[in-house]
């Protein structure tokens, strides 16, 4: 089992500050998962920018050794570059046990599985209290907040009360991103809740939350070159723009793990990851006949 505490997009935090206050929580979620999964081992992944997690978490995992329900083949921590987007699930099994999920895949096909930082945290509440998970640690931040935080808030309760509740905003947003400035959803309107899977709510002011118009692509291959899972994303960009099904799937459009290296390094501003999005669809539709 890998527990993802690699968190790489900008602006977030929150699983950082769950390893620093929670450690006792995160070893104990680990043990129960491993125990009741009859999972013999367990890494955490963190990246180099966060090593004042690696002691806190160590000092926890050797008072567990010492413990019955201590995993077989143990808890290490595996410290990784801090690189975008080390934390995609797919990067976090390559770089950490070198295995290769296939096209349109699930961790579990390579025998592994992924938890994030805050779900194994959850389960040792779950243990100690009973209670479900009803709420979710946030980071609050971007160029049109007050005061980046994190906090706790109930699953549920609206955004904008969320931000408020943080210090509001000190500019006029622009945009409201739902998850990070990378791989996050802007939504319209601030009365949506928290889902159980937000890590983090981002307000952008009016200049950062302006695109660029796209050019022409010039061919530089600079997108390429980004792309982690080796795509070629100006392709895949045309044959979602053309609708091509059969061409999407040809250049493996499912392994696009929507990380939005491609768009953020084009020189022409191109729309690689929206219109690659589209393609999946395309294809997922395609699929059911
Ligand atoms: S978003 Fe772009 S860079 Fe990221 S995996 Fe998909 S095609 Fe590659
Ligand atoms: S980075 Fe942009 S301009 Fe360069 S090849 Fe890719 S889509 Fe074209």
């Amino acid at each position: 089992m890998i527990i993802n505490a690699a968190e790489c997009e900008p602006y977030i935090t929150s699983d950082h500050r769950i390893c620093l206050e929670y450690p006792r929580q995160v070893i104990k979620g680990i043990m129960l998962t491993c125990h009741y999964l009859n999972i013999p081992e367990a890494v955490i992944a963190i990246e180099d920018n966060k090593r004042d997690v690696v002691s806190v978490l160590k000092a926890e995992i050797d008072q567990a050794a010492a413990t019955p329900d201590y995993p077989e083949k143990g808890i290490s921590i595996k410290v990784l570059p801090t690189q975008y987007p080390t934390g995609a699930e797919k990067i976090l099994i390559r770089l950490v046990n070198d295995r290769v999920v296939p096209e349109g895949g699930l961790p579990a096909d390579v025998g592994v599985l992924v938890q994030n930082v805050g779900t194994i945290r959850y389960i040792a509440e779950y243990f100690e209290t009973g209670m479900p998970l009803v709420n979710k640690i946030v980071t609050i931040d971007g160029s049109a907040v007050s005061q980046p935080a994190n906090l706790e808030v109930p699953i549920g309760a609206a955004i904008g009360e969320v931000v408020e509740k943080s210090g509001g905003c000190k500019l006029e947003a622009g945009k409201v991103i739902m998850g990070g400035p990378m791989m996050g959803v802007a939504i319209d309107d601030l009365s949506r809740p928290i889902l159980k899977h937000n890590n983090a709510i981002i307000v952008l002011d009016e200049k950062d939350a302006t695109l660029p118009k796209e050019i022409a692509c010039i061919q530089c291959g600079r997108c390429t070159r980004a792309c982690p899972m080796l795509l070629m994303p100006t392709v895949l960009d045309m044959a979602a723009r053309n609708q091509d099904c059969d061409k999407l799937n040809k250049y493996h459009v499912m392994n696009c793990i929507e990380c939005g290296c491609c768009t953020y390094v084009c020189p022409s501003k191109r729309y690689l990851l929206q219109n690659i999005r589209i393609g999946k669809t395309i294809v997922r539709q395609a699929s059911k006949g």
